[in-house]
């Protein structure tokens, strides 16, 4: 019997997590221009992206020692 799964410890079964690319802004600046943003193609522009630990699962598998 397997240990079963646990919340995941990042986005805390929200499966998303703020944009590491743009810090959640969903824009980003570009070295060329520092006045002008554009959309983060990281996320789209959402500011969040799918949670990197559990991969949108919002849980993952217990981690026996
Ligand atoms: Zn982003
Ligand atoms: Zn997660």
């Amino acid at each position: 019997m397997q240990g079963g799964m646990v919340e995941c410890p990042l986005c805390k079964g929200f499966k998303k997590i703020g944009c590491p690319m743009c810090g959640g802004g969903g824009l980003m600046r570009t070295d060329v221009e520092p006045r002008s943003a554009r959309c983060c193609n990281n996320c789209g522009g959402l500011g969040v992206c799918t949670c990197t630990v559990c991969f949108g699962e919002g849980v993952m598998p217990v981690v026996p020692f």
